[in-house]
């Protein structure tokens, strides 16, 4: 199954709402694994499990809001963050 194709069958059996809280829990599992990490708790694969699992959701909710949409905001967010980086 296509990427695409799985973000439809997924919202299609889950529903948006579940998206979105989905989406909130892989963040906030990350966001504790990284601090696990900083304090040696964990090792850099369970990071990494972590890192796939906010990926997917990522992937998921650019898929719902429209791929174009965020790719327009990422290449500006980019362009402000490229002037910043070459201001003196
Ligand atoms: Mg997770």
């Amino acid at each position: 199954m296509e990427l695409e194709q799985i973000y439809q069958a997924t919202l299609a059996k889950w529903g948006e709402e579940a998206q979105y809280d989905q989406a909130v829990e892989e963040c906030a599992e990350l966001i504790a694994a990284l601090k696990h990490y900083r304090r040696g708790k964990i090792d850099r694969q369970a990071v990494i499990d972590e890192l796939a699992d906010v990926s997917l959701m990522l992937g998921q909710l650019t898929w719902m809001f429209g791929q174009r949409d965020v790719e327009q905001a990422i290449a500006a967010k980019l362009r402000k963050l490229d002037k910043l980086l070459s201001a003196p």
